[in-house]
């Protein structure tokens, strides 16, 4: 590995096979034990930088020539482990895992959209990815056209000469739009784009994008995949579907020479699958500096040994509250779409038929003026739900978005993005599903 370029994690090498089920690889994939001390657990490589046999060595290893490790900016082998395991998971081809998902959606945007390239994405997004796109993205001259997901004529009436991606959550939150993850990439495919999924909610416990046409997966892997709610990461996993060599004029970044390396061509070096990894590495990661550290790589590897276990308690949990909360007199809508009557729940019953993701909301009766107050009162009085700006948590958390995650949003995009004041957001944990309940009832009866 060149800490730059992908390749198989040391020591020894990964012994996947893609024949082993989903379980087997969320405990083994991308590490095998061997040489020097045969730990039975990926060891944390707390080191900045690793030593040269040789200066041809060191030189070889700076130009591309040769893989290997030489700085942890770029990359240590605890993280190169969750890279392949997550790999694994998805069942792509190579993985890039930076410091939060913040900067894997950043990545993976910025090396796809190169100079001059254009996005078009999804209304119904993260709102930290928001701000990143309509004012970071803005600033360095990457325009982005949002979109409503639903809308399959608006996806194809923004894309432009110039756009280089398509890019929306599988299942967007607090509202659980279910993205149609097929359709947007036939029109990305179309126009000769990829699509690239943001799949924290679903986690690939429940789906995988790739197996629906997506070519870039990302992952904030501080949520499900870390499950603790103790590490931030990211991950960006390429499905090894998009052929940039197809039209090379498009994607100079890949086809052209790599002015920093001479005359190699990443496209010719690495080839489909791993070129793309090793541009987010070798220029957006090592330049803009959004490493992931190996501490928090192996927090994570620790917290995707259990993903599936708690994934399916969490999916169970939750649709047993949605169902409780939606004949309570107290709240006007859940929005959950494992609820007969949800506009997404055809789309819920194709893609998620082992389990819908337990990050859903739904909104408190009663008018907007006053919601806030209320649902000042309900999150007093609740003592299992943890008010808290995250999800994917062992424990279960309570969110109000118009104050928290989404307050940045303008009114207008709240709406589009279908949020009101009303709306409260729940991650359910993994705790006795009975007294998470029980925690609602008490404290709806107070508001
Ligand atoms: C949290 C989150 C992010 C950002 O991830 P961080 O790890 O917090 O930087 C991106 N997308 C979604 C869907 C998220 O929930």
């Amino acid at each position: 590995m060149t800490g730059i370029a992908a390749e198989p994690s040391t020591p020894g090498h990964a012994t996947d096979s893609p024949t082993r089920g989903f379980a087997t690889r969320q405990v083994q994939s991308g590490y095998t034990v061997g040489r020097p001390w045969s730990s039975a657990v990926p060891p944390i490589h707390q080191t900045a930088a690793y030593e040269f046999s040789s200066l041809q060595e060191a030189a070889d290893l700076f130009a591309l020539r040769k893989p290997g490790i030489i700085y942890s900016r770029n990359a240590s082998p605890t993280q190169q482990v969750l890279e392949e395991r997550v790999a694994a998971l998805e069942g792509g081809t190579s993985a890039v895992a930076v410091a939060s998902g913040q900067a894997a959606v950043a990545v993976t945007l910025l090396a796809l959209a190169g100079r001059g390239g254009h996005i078009v994405a999804a209304d119904q997004l993260y709102g930290g990815t928001v701000d990143l796109l309509q004012e970071t993205f803005d600033d360095f001259g990457i325009p982005v056209t949002f979109v409503d997901q639903d809308d399959p004529d608006a996806w194809q009436a923004a894309i432009t000469p110039q756009t280089r991606a398509l890019f929306a959550e599988i299942v967007a939150n607090p509202i659980a739009q279910v993205l149609d993850v097929r359709k947007v990439a036939d029109i990305a495919h179309g126009a000769g784009l990829p699509l690239v999924v943001d799949s924290t909610v679903g986690t690939p416990a429940l789906i995988r994008p790739g197996e629906h046409g997506a070519d870039f997966v990302v992952h904030s892997a501080t949520k499900f995949l870390a499950g603790h709610g103790t590490s931030l990461g990211g991950v960006v996993v390429d499905q090894g579907t998009f052929d940039f060599g197809a039209e090379p004029e498009r994607w100079p970044q890949f086809t052209a020479p790599y002015q920093r390396f001479g005359d190699l061509v990443l496209w010719e070096r690495f080839g489909q699958g791993q070129a793309f990894a090793a541009l987010v590495r070798s220029k957006y990661v090592h330049d803009l500096g959004p490493s992931i550290s190996p501490f928090n790589a192996w927090q994570i590897l620790q917290g995707i040994e259990t993903l599936d276990l708690r994934v399916a308690r969490q999916s169970a949990s939750a649709l047993a509250i949605a169902r409780h909360l939606a004949q309570h007199p107290s709240v006007a809508t859940v929005h959950h779409p494992g609820l007969e009557g949800n506009p997404w729940h055809d789309l819920a019953g194709r893609y998620l038929p082992n389990g819908i993701p337990s990050v859903f909301s739904f909104d408190v009766a009663g008018p907007e003026q006053d919601a806030t107050e209320r649902i000042s009162r309900l999150v007093d009085e609740l003592s299992v739900f943890r008010l808290v700006a995250n999800l994917g948590d062992a424990r279960s958390l309570i969110a109000h978005p118009a104050s928290m995650t989404h307050s940045h949003l303008t009114p207008a995009q709240r709406a589009a993005a279908g949020i009101s004041l009303n709306t409260v957001r729940l991650s359910v944990g993994i705790e006795d599903p009975a007294d998470l309940i029980t925690d609602l009832d008490r404290a709806l009866a107070q508001i």
